[in-house]
């Protein structure tokens, strides 16, 4: 089955940060042809539509930009009914809301519908990829996987291992842990497009025991992403130092346990040493930035300058966080980005934040050679932005002048309502 779409086709094949607008691929008439869901050719639409077979489907989307659907590295789907909890920090947040909500994921139609619910939003958001938290329940991550699978997405997921520091209803073992994993790794890793990620909530909520496990687990399946979270707030980190005294520091927690490589995606890391961050660059692990949720909750500013320090780089990939992230867009998240840059002297080109939540996420969660980007032989899941959506965006457009300069609209301004359209392997799932 062979379709195409036609627009303005913006897409990275490199990062802006060492190379610049060269980077960028842009076309102000653009086709990408889709064949089987795949993008089979992408170029200017007066060289490729004249031969396409006669009666192949055109959804011209001119004058909007068409992008690589966005990719979220860290988000948690039983969260939905805890964004927006007011007056708390890290530790007192998980207590008092977000330990509470979890709970109710024991329940397996709870866990269906906060499934349905969080894939719609991440649509209407333009966002067709994402690395997720579950609950500890098993159920929890299969439903999202379950509800994936159906809409023909590319997730990574996995349940929540966590045997201590959290109430009764929300504790495995490290042995219900290590097995209840395993098997949602044997039934939906590699399955379609579905991807399973070693999820160890964090060092607090796990005993030495179970980060053994994980480790165990990591081991075991290589080719399975591990997420976790670090050096998110002060106050966790002293509980960190307390827990584990024998390790230098809060990575090395992880990196004794064999849970700080490539394939690790680490929440947060905004108090890191410097010997934490030359262990970061020795294990080549990804430390994620979560913008909106390292502000709301008031944990501290990201330093993604100092993840560039020649001496010991890290890669970084980019996340919403929700819930402790306030919007499930990625327009906004680097939007906020931007500003915690900011904040600190440093900057944000509207290239490199196009890049992070495109190519530069699929690269962090080793997918890039399937999305992330429309060059041929990519899966084609897009995005559809008009960059003048609303009033104020429209009126601010009239001045705007050059594609960079409409790329920082759409991050300062944009959200949901800049989406016009988001497609999953070339077919239309979301339009508004
Ligand atoms: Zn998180």
């Amino acid at each position: 089955m062979i379709k195409a779409i036609r627009g303005r086709l913006l897409w990275y094949v490199a990062d802006p940060a060492t190379e610049g607008a060269a980077a960028r691929r842009y076309l102000e008439d653009g086709l990408l042809v889709v064949e089987n869901g795949i993008v089979a050719a992408v170029g200017e639409a007066a060289d490729l539509l004249p031969g396409l077979p006669a009666g192949t489907p055109v959804a011209d989307h001119r004058p909007h930009i068409v992008a690589p659907g966005f990719i979220d590295a860290h988000i948690h789907y039983p969260q939905t009914q805890v964004v927006a909890s007011f007056g708390a920090t890290l530790l007192d947040w998980l207590e008092r809301y977000t330990f509470v909500e979890e709970q109710l994921f024991a329940d397996p139609a709870h866990a269906e519908a906060g499934a349905r619910f969080f894939l719609d939003e991440l649509l209407r958001n333009g966002t067709t990829t994402a690395c997720v938290y579950g609950t500890v329940h098993p159920g929890s991550a299969e439903a999202l996987f379950a509800e994936s699978e159906r809409r023909g997405t590319r997730m990574a997921a996995g349940k929540v291992m966590m045997d201590r520091g959290a109430p009764p209803g929300l504790v495995d073992t490290a042995e219900s842990g290590y097995r209840d994993t395993k098997a949602l790794i044997e039934r939906w890793h590699g399955r379609g497009r579905q991807i399973y990620a070693i999820s160890p909530r964090f060092a607090l909520t796990s005993t030495e025991a179970q980060l053994e496990a994980a480790g165990q687990l990591a081991r075991e399946h290589p080719d399975c992403l591990v997420q976790t979270h670090i050096s998110e707030n002060l106050r966790e980190i002293e509980a960190v130092a307390a827990l584990y005294p024998a390790d230098r520091d809060y990575a090395s927690v992880y990196d004794r346990f064999g849970l700080l490589g490539p394939r690790s995606l680490m929440g947060h890391c905004l108090h890191l040493t410097e010997e934490e961050f030359a262990l970061f660059h020795a294990r080549d692990a990804v430390a994620v930035f979560c913008p909106t949720s390292n502000t709301f909750l008031g944990s501290g500013l990201f330093d993604w300058g100092r993840m560039r320090d020649p001496r010991h780089p890290v890669r970084v990939a980019v996340a919403t966080d929700i819930g402790g992230g306030t919007s499930y867009s990625m327009l906004a998240t680097m939007g906020e980005a931007y500003k915690v840059l900011h904040l600190q002297g440093q900057t944000l080109t509207p290239d490199s934040a196009f890049h992070a939540m495109t190519l530069g996420n699929a690269v962090a969660l080793g997918l890039d050679r399937l999305v992330g980007s429309f060059a041929p032989g990519h899966e084609c899941d897009a995005v559809v932005l008009d960059a003048g959506a609303t009033p104020a965006t429209a009126r601010r457009l009239e001045r705007v002048r050059t594609i960079e300069e409409e790329l920082f609209l759409l991050t300062t301004m944009g959200d949901d309502r800049a989406v016009r359209a988001t497609y999953v392997m070339g077919e239309l799932v979301h339009s508004a």
